[in-house]
């Protein structure tokens, strides 16, 4: 499983923690039923973001994001999170995703343009598929970027992304096209194909990197290794929104996770967090956020105190198993265990203590 994870400039916000809490019950539910889940999520350390803010701070960029990541790990360190099993660097994978990019070249996927490289988008006749945008809205997605409006005008086709980027300002590395940095897209496809293989079960990553994130990386990789899929299983997290706008740094509408830790429990939060299923946009809501944490309460009162038995086949925590499994239906899971708990029996309510620990962490 790889989930695309943070570029860290800025603290953690309740819309980062759902998504990554999302992964987070579906690694802990797959190794419950005994699965083993290899977690590979990416570290975005160098990043035109991280730039513009280290220098608008007048602090070194590597400091920044050194400081920031701390941070996030801390953050959901406390939300119990059960870490990636890997998390890659971009500034330490630069010569493997330089690989990938010669060898797109050599495939003839890949061209340069002054020092830059694209990816032919035309040389991919299934390019679109994941996200089914039409070109006017791909173009119109991308002219909304900052990153993409980068991009050398003397491309072949506007959809066409940098995979390499000849730059003036700020850190650069050498490669055999010259001196630049990565363009955005290949880091992931690198990760993926060094630390996970060529076809992976699980791709994960907030709805908003569907197009051009994603779709680019499947061009990029499927190109590469000749082999589809490259991914068996898109999960994409709907966004967490506040005043009807996306919780994000632009709109500075953020609630910290670290704010709201300052006054609940992490099994409170997390109950609120994964109260609503990951397709559906989270509208965050304090009087809700207050009703979670009398929830959690609640649990805790009549299911806490207890051992914790093997996950059992009691018809209670079938029932909020087969939410689990249904999706990852988080929000029905818990809603079933609130109901289920009161009435179930001491052998039951053992199981539903474990369930409610090790794989939805509300407990
Ligand atoms: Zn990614």
């Amino acid at each position: 499983m790889y989930v695309c994870g943070v570029t860290p400039y800025d603290t953690t916000h309740l819309g980062h923690a759902r998504t990554f809490l999302v992964f987070d019950v579906l690694a802990r539910a797959l190794e419950a039923g005994g699965t083993r889940v290899r977690y590979a999520q990416n570290v975005t350390d160098v990043d035109e973001s991280i730039l513009q803010r280290a220098a608008r701070d007048g602090v070194d960029w590597r400091e920044l994001g050194r400081r920031e990541e701390r941070w996030f790990l801390e953050d959901m360190r406390r939300l119990g999170w059960r870490r990636p099993d890997v998390m890659p660097h971009a500034t330490r994978e630069i010569p493997t995703m330089r690989l990938l990019i010669e060898r797109l070249i050599r495939r003839g996927d890949a061209y340069a343009v002054d020092g830059s490289v694209y990816f032919d988008i035309g040389r991919d006749r299934h390019y679109g598929e994941l996200s089914g945008l039409s070109r006017p809205a791909m173009l119109r997605t991308l002219a909304r970027q900052d990153d993409a409006r980068l991009d050398d005008p003397r491309r072949r086709d506007p959809l066409d992304f940098a995979l390499w980027r000849h730059v003036k300002d700020g850190p650069t590395w050498p490669s055999p096209f010259g001196r630049g940095r990565p363009g955005w897209h290949i880091e992931c496809s690198a990760m993926v194909l060094h630390h996970l293989g060529e076809t992976i079960d699980v791709h994960g990553g907030g709805s908003d990197l569907v197009y051009p994130h994603h779709e680019n990386e499947i061009a990029q990789s499927e190109s590469a290794t000749g082999k589809r899929p490259f991914a068996r299983f898109w999960v994409h997290v709907a966004p967490m929104r506040l005043g009807g706008k996306k919780m994000s740094k632009s709109e500075g509408n953020m609630v910290f996770v670290r704010d709201a830790l300052a006054r609940m429990t992490p099994q409170a939060l997390r109950l609120y967090l994964l109260d609503v299923h990951y397709r559906r946009p989270f509208d965050h809501d304090e009087a809700r956020l207050a009703r979670a944490v009398e929830r959690a309460g609640r649990l805790a009162a009549t299911l806490g105190g207890g051992r914790f038995g093997p996950v059992g086949r009691d018809p209670a925590t079938r029932a909020v198993l087969a939410a689990v499994d249904d999706d990852l239906h988080t929000e029905r899971a818990i809603r079933t265990l609130e109901r289920v708990a009161p009435r179930a029996d001491d052998r039951a309510r053992s199981s539903l203590r474990t369930v409610a620990r090790r794989i939805l962490g509300v407990l």
